[in-house]
C-alpha cells in the first residue's frame, strides 16, 4: 500500500470526528472514567486507552512507518517503560557510549536496583555494539543523531548484527525526528522520542512516544498500565494540533541548520562545527544514507579565547534555554545541564568540552540567526 505524504499523515491521520457538531477539529474527551457495560474497549487513561490518546497515537505509528504507538508523560517514562518491558532481571543491554545523559543517569541508577545488566559500548561503530553483547543481551539502544554531539551511528549494520543473534532493537529518534529519519525502514524494532521535542516543537508541552510493531508495542502496554505516567487528553490534544504542523517546522528548522553550519564552520570565532550535514562531518556520507535531512540540531565550539557562558548571555534573540527543538533558537552548554550529572573524565571521555554549545536551530531568518552571534562574540571582545 502506498504511504501517504508527511503532511497529510501530519494534517489528518488519526483525527477524531466531531460526529455531534461536525467542527473541523478532534474533540477532547476528558472524561476519566468511561462505561464499563457492553463495551468492546474498558477505557481509562492509565490504560493509554481514551479516545485522544488512542488517536494520536495512530498519528505517530504512521509517521513512523510502523503499526502501533503509545504517548507518555515523558520522553523519560517512554524510555524507562520500553525498557522495563524488555529486560528482567539477568538480562543485559548494550547501549551507546554518546547519548542524552539522562538516559545514562537512568541505566545507571535504576538498573542495579533490579538486576539488570547493561554494558555502555566504547564508541558507536557497529564492532563497537558487536564487543559489548553478551550471551544474555536482550536488547540493543542506539541514539543517532546523539545528544549533544550528533555521532551518526549505523542503523543498518546495528540491526543486522542484533537479527542474526535474536537480539531486539530500539532507538531514541528524538533528534532526528521522523521528518528525518525512519529507522523502522531499516528494520529497528522499537523507536522512541521525547515528544518535548520536535512533536511539541514550541517548548510549551512535555511528553514521549514509543512506536513499533502490535506485539512489542503491546508488550510496553502491559507493563506501563502497572507504571502509569500516560499523559493527560489535554495535552494530547496539543500535541496532536502541534504535529500538524510537524513537517512544515522541522524542514524549515533543518533548512535553517544548513546554512548555519555552513556558516559557522567558516567563522573566525568557532573552532568547530559538529553537524552530519557537513562533508567534514566524520559520518556524512552514512548521515546521507540513512536520513532524509539532516536535522536541526548542531553543535559547535568556540575558540579558546571566549568564554561560552558569557557568549550565551551576551546572545539577544537566540535564548540560553534548557529544553530544544521548538520553532524558536535556543542554545545550551550540555556540561551544565543535560550531560552535568556525568563526571568531568566522562564528558572528556565521549568527547563533551565546557566550550561546547548545543544550537537547536528554529525558525527564524538566517541572517536574524547570524547577527545575534556576531554581535555576541563581538561583545566578549
Ligand atoms: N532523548 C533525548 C535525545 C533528549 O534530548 C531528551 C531530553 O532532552 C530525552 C530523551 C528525554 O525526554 P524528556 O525530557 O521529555 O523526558
Amino acid at each position: 500500500m502506498k504511504r501517504l505524504g508527511l503532511n497529510t499523515i501530519c494534517a489528518h491521520v488519526g483525527q477524531l470526528k466531531d460526529e455531534q457538531f461536525k467542527g473541523s477539529v478532534s474533540p477532547i474527551y476528558l472524561s476519566s472514567s468511561y462505561e464499563f457495560l457492553d463495551v468492546d474497549v474498558k477505557r481509562y487513561p492509565r490504560y493509554f486507552n481514551t479516545p485522544n490518546q488512542e488517536h494520536l497515537a495512530k498519528k505517530i505509528a504512521a509517521l513512523e512507518h510502523t503499526e502501533a504507538a503509545l504517548i507518555f508523560g515523558s520522553g523519560m517514562a517512554a524510555i524507562s517503560h520500553m525498557f522495563f518491558a524488555f529486560l528482567q532481571k539477568g538480562d543485559h543491554l548494550v547501549v551507546q557510549n554518546t547519548l542524552y545523559g539522562g538516559t545514562v543517569n537512568f541505566i545507571k541508577e535504576e538498573f542495579p536496583k533490579y538486576g539488570i545488566e547493561y554494558t555502555f559500548t566504547n564508541g558507536y561503530e557497529v564492532e563497537d555494539f558487536e564487543a559489548a553483547i553478551k550471551a544474555n543481551t536482550k536488547l540493543i539502544h542506539i541514539e543517532t543523531p546523539s545528544n549533544p554531539l550528533l555521532t551518526i551511528t549505523d542503523i543498518k549494520a546495528v540491526v543486522k548484527l542484533a537479527k542474526s543473534k535474536s537480539i531486539l532493537t530500539s532507538i531514541d529518534n528524538t533528534f532526528a525526528s521522523p521528518v528525518n529519519q525512519n529507522p523502522i525502514d531499516f528494520g529497528i524494532d522499537m523507536v522512541m522520542h521525547s515528544a518535548t521535542k520536535y512533536f511539541g516543537g514550541h517548548s510549551d508541552i512535555c511528553a514521549g512516544a514509543v512506536a513499533g510493531k502490535y506485539e512489542h508495542i503491546e508488550r510496553i502496554w502491559n507493563v506501563s498500565k502497572n507504571l502509569g505516567g500516560s499523559l493527560s487528553d489535554m495535552t494530547v490534544w496539543m500535541l496532536e494540533r502541534s504535529m500538524k504542523t510537524l513537517g512544515l517546522r522541522v524542514k524549515a528548522q533543518t533548512n535553517n541548520a544548513m546554512k548555519l553550519a555552513k556558516w559557522l564552520q567558516k567563522h573566525p570565532k568557532i573552532s568547530k562545527v559538529y553537524y552530519p550535514g557537513l562533508k567534514s562531518h566524520p559520518e556524512h556520507k552514512l548521515a546521507k544514507s540513512q536520513m532524509k535531512g539532516f536535522g536541526a540540531m548542531l553543535s559547535f565550539e568556540l575558540t579558546e579565547d571566549l568564554d561560552a557562558y558569557e557568549f550565551q548571555k551576551a546572545l539577544q534573540l537566540i535564548k540560553p534555554s534548557m529544553s530544544l527543538a521548538g520553532i524558536e533558537s535556543t542554545v545550551i552548554s550540555p556540561h551544565l545541564t543535560s550531560h552535568a550529572l556525568l563526571t568531568q573524565e566522562e564528558r572528556e571521555a565521549v568527547g563533551i568540552s565546557d566550550q561546547l554549545i548545543r544550537f537547536s536551530v528554529g525558525i527564524e531568518a538566517f541572517k536574524d540567526l547570524k547577527k545575534d552571534i556576531n554581535r555576541a562574540i563581538a561583545a566578549l571582545a
